[in-house]
C-alpha cells in the first residue's frame, strides 16, 4: 500500500504522539478488511511528533467521537484522489457504548443489554455523566 496515494478514504492527522492506537482501537479499526496504515512518530511542525492513521476505504463510523479522545485531531477525507473536507472532530453531546459507566450500583452492571449512553454536561471541563446515575466518566 502505498500510504501516501488514498483514494477514497480518510486521513486522521494530528494524533497526539502515542495515542494512534488509542484511535485504532477506538474506532475498531481492527475488524477492517481495507488496507489502512498506523503511522507512529511521525515528525510534525506542528507538534514535533505525531501519530497518523491512513484507511483506504470510506468509514461508516461516527468520527465525531473522536473528539473525546482528542479534539485537536484533524480529519481529512478523501474522494478520488482530492481532499474533499478537513475537519477537527467536535465534543459529541453523547457518546454510546464507547465508554462504560464504572458505578456498581447503576442500572447498567445489571441490565447488560442497556447501551452506556453518557452526556456532555461540561463542554470546558470536557465532562462526561452516565444518563442513568449521574456518575462521572473517568478517562
Ligand atoms: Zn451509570
Amino acid at each position: 500500500m502505498n500510504i501516501d496515494s488514498i483514494k477514497n478514504g480518510i486521513v486522521i492527522d494530528h494524533i497526539k504522539a502515542g495515542q494512534g492506537m488509542k484511535v485504532y482501537d477506538f474506532l475498531d479499526l481492527g475488524k477492517l478488511n481495507c488496507s489502512m496504515a498506523v503511522i507512529q512518530n511521525a515528525s510534525s511542525n506542528k507538534m514535533g511528533k505525531k501519530d497518523i492513521i491512513k484507511i483506504d476505504s470510506a468509514l461508516d463510523v461516527d468520527l465525531n467521537a473522536l473528539g473525546y479522545i482528542d479534539p485537536n485531531i484533524t480529519i481529512n477525507i478523501i474522494q478520488d484522489s482530492v481532499r474533499v473536507m478537513k475537519y477537527h472532530p467536535e465534543l459529541p453531546e453523547t457518546i454510546t457504548n464507547i465508554i462504560r459507566c464504572k458505578n456498581p450500583r447503576c442500572i447498567t452492571s445489571t441490565e447488560q443489554q442497556l447501551p452506556h449512553v453518557f452526556r456532555l454536561t461540561d463542554r470546558q471541563k470536557d465532562e462526561y455523566r452516565c444518563v442513568y446515575c449521574e456518575s462521572r466518566a473517568s478517562r
